[in-house]
């Protein structure tokens, strides 16, 4: 028991990733035959057939270890974006990037770090384990930013600021130029972190992304994932763009092997499948309209969404239509953990299971 107490008490007192509940859970729990999950935005027309088949063809290689810094990805990954492949890092999901970015730039016990609240709770639990003390602004109405609340947190010891846009749960994509006045009242070292993790599914894309900033110079971190558009959540592939000289601090001391050869290939495989992409895109948001049209005909609130989920608040306790869903198979995401315990958000999904979940959720309602 001493020994157990010699832990660092960061770890001791370390509240775990509350992940969506799994599928064969929910299917033995209720003895269900199908369950459909609507709950961790991944994507609804499941992995890329391109990427299947590379997977298959590759797995022979899996005894060997991948390229050390993952230069062919980073190639792809640059041309993809028009980017300079030294300002991007790949990572196991971007999850690994954001640990990286916190040990790298924050001195425990000296330093800050400044998000809204509710954020996106790895920011949170990774700050917490390396000891940095996090300052959170809360969101205004309707979960918009409120900049001036979160500029109010930062100071001289402020080493990171973290924005989520699309931000998750409410999908609401911030304006370009206001990311850009953001950055520009930063002192100079606050680096300012954009999550573009849903950035493809904004409309148009160009007038959310700070991607154009950082090619211009500006001092900016923007982190993108696979897991969602590209449908590799399971494979873990993220990345980071930053300037060329943190790209080359994090390659320094980033495990050497974190993103495994697979994940690389199926990475670079879904880049070129451009028809994957584009259908993708039509069914998120034609769902997304669709979802938005039939939560609101059952008198449900529907916050307006950049992003490949929903936010919405049901005429009924949120809680009681969230067990009801799960006892029909059908499993949503409820934000209590966000702090928002009124409120559900729901995955765009495909045809089919948008049109189940909202005939159970207007079967439910109306048994209230
Ligand atoms: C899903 C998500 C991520 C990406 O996670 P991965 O580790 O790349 O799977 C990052 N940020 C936000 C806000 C997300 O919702």
């Amino acid at each position: 028991m001493e020994l157990r107490k010699s832990v660092r008490p960061e770890v001791l007192d370390f509240k775990p990733y509350t992940p969506g509940l799994s599928i064969d859970e929910i299917r033995d729990r209720y003895g269900l035959n199908q369950v459909i999950k609507m709950a961790s935005n991944e994507n609804p027309l499941g992995t890329s057939p391109v990427v299947q088949e590379v997977l298959a063809r590759k797995a022979g290689s899996a005894f060997r270890y991948a390229q050390a810094g993952n230069p062919a990805l980073r190639a792809a990954l640059g041309r993809f974006l028009s980017v300079d492949p030294e300002m991007i890092v790949a990572g196991n999901g971007s999850d690994e990037i954001i640990d990286l970015l916190i040990r790298i730039k924050a001195r425990p016990g000296v330093d800050n770090i400044v998000a809204f609240c509710p954020c996106f709770s790895i920011y949170a639990l990774q700050a917490g384990l390396c000891g940095v003390e996090l300052r959170q602004a809360p969101l205004g109405e309707d979960m918009r930013p409120d900049w001036d609340g979160l500029l109010a947190l930062v100071d001289e010891h402020t080493a990171l600021v973290f924005v989520t846009s699309p931000d998750n749960p409410s999908g609401y994509a911030a304006p370009v130029q206001e990311l850009r006045a953001l950055q520009k009242q930063l002192p100079e070292q606050a680096l300012l972190v954009v999550d573009e993790a849903y950035i493809e599914f904004a409309d148009p894309v160009e007038n959310h992304t700070v991607l154009p900033l950082l090619k211009n110079g500006a001092d900016l971190v923007v982190l993108r994932t696979f897991s969602k558009m590209f449908g590799l959540a399971g494979l873990r592939l993220g990345y980071g763009i930053m300037p060329a000289w943190l790209a080359d601090l994090m390659l320094r001391v980033r495990l050497p092997f974190s993103v495994n050869i697979l994940a690389e290939e199926a990475g670079m495989a879904v880049l070129r499948d451009k028809e994957f992409q584009e259908r993708t895109l039509q069914v998120t948001r034609q769902g997304r309209t669709e979802l938005t049209r039939g939560l609101e005909q059952c008198n449900c609130r529907v916050l307006s969404s950049q992003a490949n989920f929903l936010m919405f608040q049901p005429p009924c306790p949120a809680d009681d239509l969230f067990q009801a869903l799960l006892e029909q198979g059908i499993i949503i995401r409820p934000l209590k953990s966000y702090d928002r315990p009124d409120w559900l958000r729901v995955s765009v999904g495909n045809e089919r299971e948008n049109r189940q979940f909202l005939e159970a959720v207007q079967e439910v309602l109306r048994g209230k």
